[in-house]
């Protein structure tokens, strides 16, 4: 950014001056444009000139050397994560995705997880998002032995850090029914607690069909029924789960929850990966979210995504990190480049369309459908990416200058539901550095055993 805050009082209005404004993935490029907030809300986009004619008594922020869009979505994604990134163990990883849960994420991570552990890893997470122009996020936690109240300790690290989310605990039978149920509980009152109107909200969510009985499957979509919230699962990840679902209940998973009454709108699977076409088609039906996460599903292995044919069937997946590479232009081009080659196809997944993905699809997908874009009304959720280098900015390359050829160092500028987070290189909602030497201690007890059943 060129300067700083001028003028300054009115907290309540402030214009965010810029060199262009991209409202959405669908709209023009508007050069020499900004934006008028008002409170949490966007009240008006427009020419620089314009706004600042009628700026009267708002503050205003001069960014017009980047460009503005709405920020990204991070449509799901495990705080906690980065306390194992690099998992430092002896010897050869476990080989195949269901050894890799029961002989070394389960016991050795998900298990051993406490309080502290946990809070300290969201706020690290936190000031990484704010960073990389992340504005919203959906997190799902996996520390089944963890405790109550690990929802309320995850909120009060994101509500500091300022970002939208929506927060769940994963609820599976793995540890027996009575755990699994706790976890649901927990999952209600959070969500009831929360509301909806909030920028933080609860979510009701379960892990898998190996590891949830059909019982457990119906308890959980009746607890988000009388939360009113939505419903989170990991949803056939590798080629693992539709075995195993065959297996047990002789159909593949997303046949066995829709016996199950399991589907509809308020639903969001992530992964899907190990999917048929009758699978999709009956996902397109029950107008089901969808969290696309290429990278992660590399990682273990899982495989490519059918994600093409899914928007074909007009689903709208969002893009998540899945806490494992936590930097929404390294995902974004994941998405754009694995399904060309998968396809052998370089029209498939416009820039615009993964574009899309990381803005208005996630904040759907995540429950915040009201985010997303930049336009009157909309909250005011936007970041600055500078303008500088590359080829000039046109209607026709914005998409690709954003996806492609910038990274999360262009990022210059986060302003959350009208409040800035981020802008001269500092996160301005919490000490940074503080916070990044407590989680070092936390990730440090992990590892030396010294979380829960250490
Ligand atoms: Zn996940």
């Amino acid at each position: 950014m060129r300067g700083s805050l001028s003028g300054g009082k009115a907290m309540d209005r402030r214009i965010v001056l810029g060199a262009a404004v991209l409202a959405g993935a669908d709209a023009s490029l508007r050069l020499d444009c900004g934006v008028l907030i008002e409170g949490a809300r966007i009240v008006a986009v427009g020419p620089n000139a314009q706004l600042t004619a009628h700026a009267g008594d708002a503050e205003i922020l001069d960014a017009r050397d980047l460009i503005l869009c709405p920020g990204w979505v991070n449509a799901h994604h495990h705080a906690y994560g980065l306390l194992a990134h690099g998992i430092p163990i002896a010897g050869d990883a476990p080989r195949g995705f269901d050894r890799f849960l029961s002989d070394l994420w389960w016991p050795r991570v998900e298990d051993r997880l406490d309080g502290s552990m946990i809070e300290a890893a969201m706020a690290v997470s936190c000031a990484d998002m704010i960073r990389s122009g992340f504005t919203a996020f959906c997190d799902v936690l996996e520390a089944p032995l963890a405790g109550t109240g690990v929802l309320d300790l995850e909120a009060r690290a994101v509500e500091r850090a300022g970002l939208r989310a929506a927060l769940c605990l994963e609820a599976s039978e793995r540890h027996g029914a009575e755990v699994g149920r706790q976890a649901l509980w927990e999952n209600e009152r959070f969500a009831r607690e929360r509301g909806r109107d909030g920028l933080v909200r609860g979510m009701q969510c379960l892990h898998t069909s190996f590891t949830c009985s059909e019982g457990f499957v119906r308890a959980a979509k009746e607890s988000a029924a009388r939360a009113g919230c939505d419903l989170h699962l990991h949803l056939s990840e590798s080629a693992y789960e539709p075995k195993e679902c065959l297996r047990r209940h002789g159909v593949r998973p997303v046949h066995w929850y829709d016996q199950l009454g399991f589907w509809d709108e308020t639903v969001l699977a992530s992964q899907v990966v190990a999917v048929t076409d009758d699978e999709i088609a009956r996902l397109a039906e029950r107008r089901v979210r969808i969290a696309h996460m290429p990278l992660s599903n590399c990682e273990v292995g899982g495989g490519i995504a059918p994600i093409p044919q899914m928007i074909e069937r007009g689903l709208e997946p969002g893009l998540g990190t899945d806490g494992y590479i936590n930097d929404p232009f390294e995902v974004m081009r994941g998405a754009f480049l694995l399904h060309k080659g998968a396809a052998r196809d370089a029209s498939v997944m416009p820039a615009r369309t993964v574009l899309g993905m990381a803005t208005a699809w996630g904040a759907r997908a995540i429950g915040f459908p009201e985010a997303g874009a930049l336009a009157p009304g909309h909250p005011a959720d936007l970041i600055g990416i500078d303008d500088a280098p590359g080829t000039p900015l046109t209607a026709d390359n914005v998409a690709d200058q954003l996806v492609l050829f910038r990274g999360r160092g262009d990022v210059k500028l986060t302003i959350v539901a009208g409040r800035v987070l981020f802008r001269n290189g500092v996160v301005e909602t919490m000490d940074e550095g503080a916070v990044r030497a407590a989680a070092r201690l936390e990730v440090a007890r992990l590892w030396a055993g010294r979380g829960r059943g250490g």
